[in-house]
């Protein structure tokens, strides 16, 4: 630390008051010469002072350079240098970040706590028609007016991105993530996903295609198997018992085409207009009727509906969620054991409830239970086995809902699936205003 100018200030100020003394003393008149002196020492700081405002101001004449005021000069210099050197580094990172951030490939829009847009890349531009002047301080919504970001935007949670068409340029798709950041900033960030959206819909239409095709053949031969059975059968045939498995198979294959098609069904994104009110109890009941007159094996299906609660929704996706969940429940659980179906309100919405006395599910695999063509199973030659498609067709059929599958199980006790619907779609027939 530099040393203080002080001591030497008040020396040199000491100094001047004491030869003044002495000068009054000798002259007889020590108060006038006293009085003299500290005027002409004031007199001199002011015009020091007046020298150092005119300077700072205006940049003219030259500042004092000695005593206190030089010090002060030379203090305020140094500031003014760090200062300097602190905004040309500040601006050398603000240029790399934006020369950066320009030349990436994904739109950036940094946006304000208002949504008001601050800054924005050349990436950008290009993929929302963004404006370089006109644009900035305008909210979000007001340029991007497109309903899918405007829900997300409100709904709060930007964990995933959202897929939706750009409003300015037909067949343009974009991935559109918020990302928080700093005091409630959010930065924008849109990438162009027409490719992989393209590729997607190739695969998804492959699918389609495919199952649609299999499955004319597929019924054909089903049943012409199903007469050679019935023939083998009675004539007591050998063949019988080859026969049976082909058309056990070919059965499994049919309802295996038959899943996928309902997937790829379901991967196309739900059109609102599509939603009708739909009796939820009629529905389970047909299902438990169904689900008791193809049991193979003795079984308690017990129903507990409530009559008055319907749902908005699509009815062949509720079908789907409720027949998959009803059929499995009865395929897993063994002779004399108990399925247990519920439909009742909850805190949460409307719960449809599978319960069951059957094996159970080890926990490890019931976060990977809704992934397609998962078995917990798949090796063993059970005559139930299934696909592996039919959670994975629940879990879909619900988030056009909006709902969500819970899986509790116990093994070697039983299993609970519970199908979760928000309470937005629930609806009173004897009120339902469609
Ligand atoms: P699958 O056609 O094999 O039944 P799912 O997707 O419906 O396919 O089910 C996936 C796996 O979850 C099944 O293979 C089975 O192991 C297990 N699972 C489904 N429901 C039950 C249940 N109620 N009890 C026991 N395990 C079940």
């Amino acid at each position: 630390m530099p040393a203080s100018p002080w001591p030497g200030i008040l020396l040199r100020l000491a100094l001047l008051l004491v030869a003044a003394s002495l000068f009054g003393l000798l002259i007889d008149r020590p108060a006038l010469v006293l009085a003299g002196a500290l005027a002409g020492y004031s007199a001199f700081q002011l015009i020091q002072l007046h020298r150092l405002e005119r300077h700072l101001r205006t940049g003219a004449g030259t500042p004092p350079a000695g005593g206190i005021w030089g010090e002060i000069v030379r203090r305020y210099r140094r500031v003014q240098r760090r200062s300097r050197k602190r905004k040309r580094r500040l601006s050398a990172l603000i240029r790399e970040f934006q020369q950066s951030t320009a030349a990436m490939p994904d739109g950036t829009v940094v946006l304000s706590r208002e949504l008001r847009i601050i800054w924005f890349n050349a990436a950008a531009e290009r993929l929302l028609a963004l404006r370089p002047a006109a644009d900035i301080g305008q909210h979000l919504l007001h340029l991007l007016r497109v309903p899918a970001v405007i829900d997300y935007v409100q709904a709060g949670d930007y964990e995933a991105a959202i897929t939706v068409e750009a409003p300015h340029r037909n067949g343009l798709m974009l991935s559109l993530q918020l990302v928080p950041y700093g005091q409630d900033q959010r930065l924008l960030i849109a990438r162009d996903v027409t490719e992989l959206h393209r590729l997607d819909r190739v695969r998804r239409d492959f699918v389609a295609n495919a199952s649609h095709e299999l499955r004319t053949p597929l019924t054909v031969f089903g049943g012409y198997l199903e007469g050679l059975l019935a023939d083998a059968t009675e004539r007591d045939d050998p063949l019988r018992g080859p026969l049976q498995a082909m058309h056990e198979q070919s059965a499994r294959m049919a309802t295996l085409v038959d899943q996928l098609l309902t997937l790829s069904r379901l991967d196309e994104q739900a059109d609102p207009g599509q939603f009708e009110p739909v009796d939820v109890p009629a529905l389970l009941r047909r299902l438990q009727a169904q689900a008791e007159r193809l049991a193979d094996h003795p079984l308690q299906i017990v129903l507990e509906v409530d009559d008055a609660l319907w749902l908005r929704g699509i009815a062949s996706d509720l079908h789907s969620v409720a027949a998959n969940l009803i059929n499995n429940a009865v395929k897993y659980t063994a002779a004399d054991g108990c399925v247990r179906i519920v439909w009742q309100r909850v805190p949460e919405g409307a719960e449809l409830a599978v319960s069951d006395t059957g094996p159970g599910i080890a926990p490890e695999h019931l976060p990977r239970l809704t992934e397609r063509f998962y078995r917990v199973d798949a090796g063993r030659a059970r005559p139930e086995g299934g696909t592996g498609l039919g959670l994975a067709i629940v879990k879909h059929a619900l988030q056009r809902h909006h709902g969500e599958l819970r899986i509790e199980s116990t093994p070697g006790k039983g299993s609970r699936f519970s199908a979760i619907f928000p309470p937005a779609g629930l609806r009173v027939p004897a009120l339902d205003d469609a």
